[in-house]
């Protein structure tokens, strides 16, 4: 076979996830809640089918959940998305950052990413021939450097990938971070991908900088986000994106044949269930309850931390531990202390080993307990 991703092989994900049932772990590697989503957000799939939502949706997706979502983020960012132009629902982000990457990238296009990167950008890049140009950002704060960015923009970048709260770290982009990012796009025909799938989930009252607040961004930007992260339901794989019509219109060419529609019983009960703010407003407070409770327990732990800022992971330092690779780490926490974790230099340029693992902390209190006991004793 001549692969066309000869060095892919199967995602840490599976592979964490594998590892933690054969060895009966606690799993809190994949990011993935395990508790159950809203028993009425549940009631209204059933509804939707009972309601004969059972034939293909819309190419786009159901207008009415376009109309609120498209709402939802005008009123919260200020920005002005239209329905039906600006705005598609896939399957799961990730359908989304694939049909992106399929719609946009040429043969030799550069696109800059930043590593630790969501694992699913670059084969979508290699895939299409595009040129991946990494930037390593470095633990504990993993920001960025804009003056490195500007060193890699060249008449053949494409595309940048944000991604903010940001997977593996915790971290997030701040104002000032977004603004220099506008500096630098300004008099460019650079596509931003600006994946926000955790832009609900922020701690301490910081306030999520969405692309969408900025119009210099968001002129050029495809906003992805998913609901398995906001409503606890990732087996559904059902998500968004946004962007300017014209950057949409080239988005649909492509997405009709990948998927055409995604599911239309799940977009009738997604689009009543966004009608009340509170299911999504409440995420910040849910999810640093969680945290905090987490890393309470640990405090007094060898693994040395920073706070999560967003998302629900909380990566842990383990150098007074041990000099283990954080791969043989991973796996000798599975195999013998029962507990499932994500080696970060899997996400890493070169597989850069910072000594950290990430911990999913989508858990219940449980869970998190049983966990935490389990790293007091390490
Ligand atoms: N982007 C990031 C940063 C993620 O962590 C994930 C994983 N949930 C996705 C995209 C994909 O989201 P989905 O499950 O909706 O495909
Ligand atoms: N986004 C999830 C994580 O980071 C996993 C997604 C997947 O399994 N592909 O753990």
């Amino acid at each position: 076979i001549n692969s066309k991703l000869p060095e892919v092989s199967t995602t840490i994900f599976t592979v964490m996830s594998q590892l933690a049932h054969k060895h009966n772990a606690l799993n809190l590697s994949q990011g993935f809640p395990n508790f159950e989503a809203s028993p009425e957000l549940i009631d209204l799939v059933t509804r939707g089918m009972q309601n004969g939502y059972n034939q293909y949706a819309p190419m786009p997706g159901s207008l009415s959940l376009r109309e609120i979502i498209t709402k939802k983020t005008n009123s919260l960012y200020g920005s002005h998305y239209h329905p039906e132009t600006d705005i598609t629902i896939t399957s799961g982000a990730t359908q989304a950052i694939f049909t992106i990457i399929s719609a946009f990238i040429h043969p030799g296009d550069e696109v800059i990413i930043f590593k630790p990167a969501y694992d699913s950008y670059e084969p979508s890049i290699k895939l299409y021939g595009g040129t991946i140009v990494p930037i390593q950002l470095t633990a504990p704060d993993f920001s960025i450097d804009w003056q490195e960015v500007a060193s890699k923009i060249t008449s053949k970048t494409k595309m940048i990938i944000i991604n903010t709260p940001h997977n593996p770290s915790g971290s997030i982009l701040s104002k000032e971070d977004m603004l220099q990012l506008e500096k630098l796009m300004k008099n460019t025909d650079i596509i931003l991908l600006s994946d926000e799938v955790y832009e609900h989930i922020i701690f301490d009252d910081q306030k999520h900088q969405s692309a969408a607040l900025f119009p210099g961004l968001a002129e050029r930007a495809f906003i992805t986000a998913s609901f398995g992260k906001t409503f606890h339901t990732t087996g559904w794989k059902m998500g968004y994106c946004l962007a300017p019509k014209e950057l949409m219109a080239e988005f649909r060419k492509v997405h009709q044949f990948n998927v055409f529609s995604s599911s239309h019983p799940m977009q009738y009960a997604l689009a009543e269930y966004l009608k009340v703010p509170e299911h999504y407003l409440s995420l910040p407070g849910f999810y640093q309850q969680k945290r905090d409770f987490f890393l309470s327990m640990i405090k007094n732990s060898r693994f040395k931390f920073i706070p999560a800022s967003g998302t629900y992971f909380q990566v842990l330092d383990y150098s007074a531990i041990t000099d283990e690779s954080d791969i043989a780490f991973a796996e000798r926490l599975t195999k013998e202390h029962k507990i499932a974790s994500i080696p970060v230099s899997v996400f890493n340029l070169n597989q850069k080993d910072d000594k950290v693992l990430r911990f999913c902390f989508a858990k219940t209190e449980d869970t998190l307990k049983r966990a935490a006991e389990i790293l007091c004793e390490i």
